[in-house]
């Protein structure tokens, strides 16, 4: 490595620190939605700065590559902390963005530390452990959160930071020699080559990853209710069938409808329905149990798919139905008719469970709503107070 032309190196690698900062900026520049990415290139425009001061030495001015240039590359591992806490959607901490930096100005201003090159490198050293440390950190609280990319983040971060141990440790045993001269200089230069690669295609995919369950989010979920929507529904129902199945545990589907819904559109507003159907879905939640599946299937329909028995189902379906009854939106009371089927009758099959509860739906409605209804079990209609 020592045969290397030190000058070229350097070109190369600013250069290249430098495309990756503006292909990051370009990046962030086009949505402008990505503020990670726009620290990202900044992060990288500075650090191609700071690796240049830091490089300029025995030209009579050390203060710019021992002051400037460490101050810089410091602010810069705070930047990269700041890209991981931005990316996992914390805000950035200003104070301790620019903490290493200000300690290594204030080192500095101690004699005995500017001119003992072992203590330079064991501060700095330190103090970029520390940044690394803290970003992996973030990058550990989203495992769960960004699965894909988060993994190769971490290893790249983790590689970095041990080479910096590394480099420390062998480092201290050539300072009687100048930087450029150190063996480990140009292994040096082609790491943070290395790396300014790395971290601008793990920050793209970790924003792509984000985009892209933005988008399966937005794709499964009713904007109204904030409940799943019918492709949701169905996707979790096949889930919990087929594991209920393997179980060999009972299920049950409820179909939900509300009743006159056109009326209380023409009555009292689209937006008034819209509270309607916002208020039923949130009272319904309310009686669920972890693991069943609740959905918006169609306008003003609503299906649910529970673990338990016809009983249980039914039990269940009348406790909403008569919790939406008696409850007030907007100083009307509104009623809802259900259907029930269970996996008694309609097996593990979600098609032939859809079709059962929506054929007891059916019978509600024609007996006079406001009730639940299933094969061969149905619930006497109650009585609804008013407002
Ligand atoms: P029934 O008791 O027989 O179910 O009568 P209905 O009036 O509820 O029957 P229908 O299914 O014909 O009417 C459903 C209405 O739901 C029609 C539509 O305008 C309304 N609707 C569908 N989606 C929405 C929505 O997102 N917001 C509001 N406010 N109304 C909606
Ligand atoms: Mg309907
Ligand atoms: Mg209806």
């Amino acid at each position: 490595m020592s045969s290397l032309h030190i000058p070229s190196l350097l070109l190369a690698n600013g250069s290249v620190v430098t495309l990756c900062g503006l292909l990051m900026l370009f990046s962030w520049w086009r949505g402008r939605t990505q503020p990670a990415l726009l620290w990202n290139g900044c992060m990288l425009l500075l650090a191609a700065i700071g690796l240049v001061c830091n490089a300029l030495r025995g030209l009579g001015f050390d203060w710019l590559p021992i002051i400037v240039g460490n101050m810089l590359l410091l602010f810069c591992a705070g930047m990269n902390w700041t890209v991981m806490r931005v990316l996992c959607g914390r805000a950035p901490r200003w104070p301790w963005l620019f903490s290493g930096a200000l300690v290594w100005w204030l080192l500095c201003q101690w004699p005995a530390f500017y001119q003992n090159l072992s203590w330079r490198i064991l501060a700095h050293t330190l103090l970029m452990s520390c940044f690394m440390l803290l970003a992996m950190r973030e990058l550990w609280r989203a495992r769960r959160k960004l699965q894909v990319s988060v993994l190769p983040a971490l290893l790249l971060i983790g590689l970095h930071t041990l080479f910096y141990v590394m480099r420390m440790l062998i480092s201290v045993q050539h300072t009687d020699r100048p930087l450029q001269e150190n063996p480990l200089f140009p292994v040096l230069l082609v790491e943070s080559m290395l790396y300014a690669v790395g971290i601008a295609f793990v920050v793209l995919a970790m924003v792509k990853e984000q985009i892209e369950q933005r988008y399966r989010l937005a794709a499964y979920s009713d904007p109204l209710t904030g409940i799943g929507n019918r492709r949701a529904f169905l996707d979790s129902g096949e889930r919990l069938l087929g594991l209920c199945q393997r179980q060999q545990q009972p299920v049950a589907l409820l179909l939900f409808d509300l009743d006159h819904f056109k009326a209380v559109n023409d009555r009292f507003g689209h937006s008034s329905g819209d509270k309607v159907l916002q208020a039923f879905s949130q009272g319904a939640q309310l009686q669920l149990r972890r693991g069943d599946v609740f959905g918006r299937i169609g306008g003003e329909e609503f299906a649910c798919l529970i673990h338990g028995r016809l009983e249980d189902a039914l039990q269940l379906a009348e406790r909403m139905r008569q919790g939406f009854a008696e409850h007030c939106v907007e100083q009307h009371r509104h009623t809802v008719s259900v259907g029930v089927a269970a996996s008694d009758q309609a097996g593990y099959d979600l098609e032939r469970l859809l079709a059962l509860a929506d054929a007891a739906l059916y019978r509600a409605k024609h007996a006079g709503r406001n009730r639940v209804m299933a094969h061969g079990a149905d619930m006497p209609p109650q009585g609804v107070p008013s407002c």
